[in-house]
C-alpha cells in the first residue's frame, strides 16, 4: 500500500513540474519585441517598414521586450543588430535585431526605405512680368534655377507652361517630388492707331527729277493695316525750286503733312569713317553716334590692343568694320607680302571680335599716299590689284576732318572743317576721322547735331557703296 502512495506522489510532482514548465514556456512565448515610436508589433514576429529621409542622419531605435503591457527590464535580455543604412544613397536597407531572452532567441527585421521626400527648390527672379501687347513678347529677362537636395542642379529640367495670364514653372526631382511656381503676366494696354508718312519727311528732291509719292500708312497700334482710305492732296512742281506740302487724310481721324523740298542738290549721303582705333576715346565716339542713331564705318587697327574688344562693340551696334592695318607701320609697304601679312593678322582679329572677316579696307595713309615710295616702287598699285583680285574693296575719303593733319586740329576746327565743307562733297561724302583722338571724340556730337538737322542721310560703307578713290601715286 505504501508503495502505491509513493508512486502517486511522484506522478503528482512530475505533473506539477510539467504544469509549471508549460506555464513558463507559454508565458515566455508571450514576450513581444516592440518599437516605442512605431506602436506596432505582432506577437513575436515584427516586420517593420520605415521611411528615412535621404541625406539626413539615421538614428536606429532600440527594440524593447514587453510581456503584455509590462516592459521587461533591459538587463534580462541582450540585443545584437546586423545591417547598415546608407542615407547618402536612395534604396532599401535591412536591420536585423537578434534578441536573446532566457532560453529563447527572437529575431526581428526592420526594413528602412531611404527616400527623397523633399521637393526641389525652385527660384525665379521675378513674380510678375510685362508682355508686349503686339508681339506678345515678355519684356523682362526671366532667370530661374532648380536645386534638389539629392539630384543637385536640375535647372535644365524645369518646364514652363504658358497660360493666358501666367507662366507656370515646374520641376520634378528623380523621386517624383514636384515644385511649382507661377509668374503673373501683365498685358500692356493696346497701343493706339498709328498714322505715319512713308519715306523721308522732309523729302529732298533734285530739281527736274521725278517726285515719287510714297504715301502714308494708317495702322492699328500693332502695325496692322486697318484698311481705311487715305486721301492724298497737294502737288509738287519739281521744275520750280521751293518747299511743297503733301497732306494725307484719314477721314474723321487725322491729317499728316509731308514737306517736300525741291532743290538743286540731292540729299547727300554721308559716310562717317574712323581710322586708327579703337582707342581711349572710341567709346565717346560710339556714344555720340548712339545719341543720333547714326551708323559709321571703323577702319580698325591693333595699335591699342587693350581696346580691341571695342571692335565687337562697334560691330554689335551696327557699325561697319573694315581693316586699316595691324601695326600702322610704314614697313607694311616694304612688299606685297609684308602688306598681306599685316592685313591678314588684322582681319583675323576682326573675325575674332565680330565672327566674320571683313571685305573692306583702307590703306594706311590712303591709296594716294607717297610715303610708300621710299619702301617699294609701285607697291600700292601692286597691293590694290592683288586685293581687288582677292575680292576686297578699298575706300579713301573726299572730306578730311583734319583731325590728324600735322599736330591735329582742335575740336572747334574739326567741327568747322566738316560742317562748312560737307556741302561741297559730291552726292556722297566720305569723311575721314580718327576715333582715338580726344579732339575728334568731342567734335562728333556737335557735328551730328548740325548734320542731322540739315536732313542728310547717313550710311555705312559696303560693297555697294560708291567707292571714293584717290589717285594712286605709287
Ligand atoms: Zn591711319
Amino acid at each position: 500500500m505504501k508503495k502505491k502512495y509513493v508512486l502517486i506522489s511522484l506522478i503528482s510532482i512530475i505533473l506539477i513540474l510539467i504544469s509549471i514548465s508549460i506555464f513558463y514556456i507559454v508565458r515566455i512565448n508571450k514576450v513581444k519585441p516592440t518599437f516605442a515610436s512605431l506602436n506596432k508589433d505582432s506577437s513575436g514576429k515584427v516586420d517593420l517598414v520605415v521611411k528615412q529621409d535621404v541625406l539626413s542622419p539615421y538614428i536606429d531605435e532600440d527594440v524593447t521586450l514587453k510581456l503584455g503591457d509590462k516592459t521587461i527590464d533591459k538587463s534580462k535580455y541582450k540585443v545584437t543588430k546586423t545591417g547598415i543604412v546608407d542615407t547618402s544613397t536612395l534604396g532599401t536597407y535591412e536591420i536585423e535585431y537578434i534578441i536573446k531572452y532566457s532560453y529563447r532567441t527572437i529575431k526581428v527585421k526592420k526594413t528602412i526605405e531611404v527616400v527623397d521626400q523633399t521637393a526641389p527648390e525652385l527660384t525665379i527672379n521675378v513674380d510678375e512680368v510685362d508682355r508686349d501687347f503686339c508681339s506678345k513678347k515678355i519684356k523682362q529677362n526671366i532667370v530661374y534655377s532648380a536645386i534638389d537636395n539629392y539630384d543637385g542642379d536640375i535647372t535644365s529640367n524645369v518646364t514652363v507652361e504658358e497660360g493666358e495670364d501666367k507662366l507656370i514653372y515646374s520641376i520634378t526631382d528623380s523621386s517624383g517630388n514636384t515644385s511649382t511656381k507661377e509668374v503673373n503676366i501683365n498685358y500692356g494696354k493696346k497701343p493706339g492707331n498709328k498714322f505715319y508718312i512713308n519715306g523721308a519727311n522732309p523729302m529732298h528732291v533734285i530739281i527736274n527729277t521725278e517726285y515719287q509719292e510714297k504715301g502714308a500708312s494708317y495702322t492699328d497700334g500693332c502695325g496692322k493695316n486697318i484698311g481705311k482710305e487715305i486721301i492724298t492732296s497737294g502737288t509738287v512742281d519739281t521744275t520750280v525750286e521751293g518747299t511743297y506740302y503733301i497732306n494725307y487724310d484719314v477721314e474723321g481721324e487725322a491729317t499728316i503733312t509731308r514737306k517736300v523740298i525741291v532743290e538743286h542738290y540731292a540729299p547727300k549721303t554721308i559716310y562717317l569713317t574712323f581710322d586708327d582705333g579703337p582707342g581711349a576715346n572710341t567709346v565717346k565716339v560710339l556714344n555720340a553716334l548712339d545719341k543720333y542713331n547714326v551708323k559709321a564705318t571703323f577702319f580698325v587697327t591693333n595699335q591699342f590692343p587693350r581696346y580691341q574688344y571695342l571692335i565687337a562693340e562697334e560691330y554689335n551696334k551696327g557699325h561697319k568694320i573694315g581693316v586699316h592695318t595691324l601695326t600702322h607701320k610704314w614697313s607694311v609697304y616694304d612688299s606685297l607680302d609684308a602688306y598681306l601679312d599685316d592685313f591678314n593678322q588684322m582681319n583675323e582679329i576682326v573675325k575674332n571680335q565680330t565672327g566674320s572677316y571683313t571685305n573692306i579696307f583702307r590703306f594706311p595713309g590712303g591709296s594716294g599716299n607717297t610715303v610708300s615710295r621710299s619702301h617699294k616702287t609701285g607697291v600700292v598699285t601692286e597691293i590694290a590689284n592683288e586685293m581687288t583680285n582677292r575680292g576686297y574693296i578699298y575706300f579713301d575719303w573726299n572730306l578730311s576732318s583734319g583731325d590728324a593733319d600735322g599736330k591735329g586740329a582742335s575740336t572747334d576746327k574739326i567741327i568747322s572743317n566738316v560742317v562748312n565743307r560737307v556741302d561741297k562733297c559730291s552726292a556722297h561724302c566720305v569723311i575721314l576721322f580718327h576715333d582715338y583722338k580726344p579732339t575728334t571724340a568731342n567734335a562728333i556730337e556737335p557735328i551730328l547735331a548740325e548734320l542731322t538737322k540739315r536732313g542728310y542721310n547717313f550710311a555705312t560703307l559696303n560693297e555697294n557703296s560708291p567707292t571714293v578713290h584717290a589717285k594712286i601715286l605709287n
